[in-house]
């Protein structure tokens, strides 16, 4: 934490504000989509912002966290668990929504709960020996790209069956379903659409694979429309994020 007792409070404020604003959101657009809220996991994207705010997002009552980057999430969530458990809090999870390189994903395998941003099988090979070292189990999504340009990562539709394959056959990896990034200046629904087509597929054969991760800041109300379990929001609950690098 800060130590400065009144800036905490003030930030907290912000924070229950942001939330609460960010709940009557997904209420509502789950009402229009024909849904029920509690289907829905709102996932608080932290990236940039630093554990004091995880904390007093912890106090609001959230428990998922997502983080994009290694060494940061690394960092940041071996302090805020530290502080949970001396203070007898419940835990959180964890969700790693980032580009990941394989030589960093045995060090993933080690923190994170859940890694949405799974695109490749050399990944899920690498995720598997971390997991195994670490003795964890990890909760898998499939990264899919919606745009046919896999630079930003992702797997392409047509690929995602094989991957899951992959991930199945892999112990200690539980593969619970599919995320995606609308591609910029696309239509978010068309995108999530397609999205929800791929889930289908691949829940068909692997029933567990249920989750659907689509809906940021921006489009959140187009993921409800299509299907979302689980919705990344950052910008909208924390503010916007220092300079991006
Ligand atoms: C940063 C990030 C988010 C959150 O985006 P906001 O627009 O700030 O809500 C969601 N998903 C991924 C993969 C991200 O990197």
């Amino acid at each position: 934490m800060t130590g400065d007792a009144a800036g905490d409070e003030v930030r907290l404020a912000q924070l229950r504000d942001n939330l609460g604003a960010v709940h009557d959101r997904i209420a509502r657009g789950c009402a229009e989509a024909g849904r029920d809220p509690a289907e829905v996991t709102l996932v608080v994207v932290t990236k940039y912002f630093p554990a004091s705010d995880v904390l007093l997002l912890h106090r609001l009552g959230v428990r998922d966290f997502g983080e994009n980057r290694d060494q940061e999430a690394g960092e940041k969530f071996r302090e805020v668990r530290q502080v949970l458990s001396e203070a007898g809090e419940p835990d959180l999870t964890l969700h790693f929504i980032g580009q990941l390189q394989s030589n960093k994903a045995p060090h993933v395998a080690g923190y994170a709960d859940v890694v949405e941003s799974v695109d490749r099988v050399k990944l899920v090979t690498a995720l598997a020996k971390g997991a195994h070292s670490a003795d964890r189990h990890l909760q898998v999504l499939l990264q899919v790209s919606l745009d046919g340009d896999t630079s930003r990562g992702g797997v392409l539709p047509e690929d995602a069956m094989t991957l899951a394959d992959s991930v199945a056959a892999q112990g200690l990896l539980e593969l619970r379903g599919v995320m995606a990034v609308a591609p910029l200046g696309a239509d978010p629904d068309e995108a999530f659409a397609r999205l929800h087509d791929v889930a289908d597929g691949i829940r068909a054969r692997y029933p567990q694979a249920g989750w659907i991760s689509a809906g940021m800041s921006g489009d959140l109300e187009a993921g409800l429309r299509h299907g979302a379990t689980h919705l990344r929001v950052g910008t909208a609950i924390l503010g916007s994020r220092p300079s991006l690098l």
